[in-house]
């Protein structure tokens, strides 16, 4: 079936799923630019007073950070820190 502008139903399902694809991308790019840069954070790849990343419930193993952007080293710090509980 075509409209009357000879575009058939399948053609605009098809656009209509490539807009929706499109936006996922792009929300995906956006959410990993939510992240806080570390100059921000003060970050550095060292421990500071015996706190460090890997010790921080924002860590993500081997070598990221929940909040904070970037490689991050798992004996790093920055002015987020949270312990982890328990
Ligand atoms: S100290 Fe900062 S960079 Fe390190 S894991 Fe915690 S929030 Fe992330």
């Amino acid at each position: 079936m075509q409209n009357r502008n000879g575009a058939s139903r399948r053609d605009m399902l098809r656009s209509g799923m490539m807009i929706v694809a499109g936006a996922t991308v792009a929300s995906t790019a956006r959410a990993q630019d939510e992240k806080i840069a570390q100059e921000l954070v003060q970050y550095q790849n060292e421990p500071k007073d015996g706190q460090k990343c890997n010790m921080c419930a924002q860590w993500v193993d081997p070598n990221a950070c929940k909040i904070v952007a970037g490689k991050i080293s798992p004996n790093g710090y920055c002015v987020a820190y949270a312990p982890k509980e328990g």
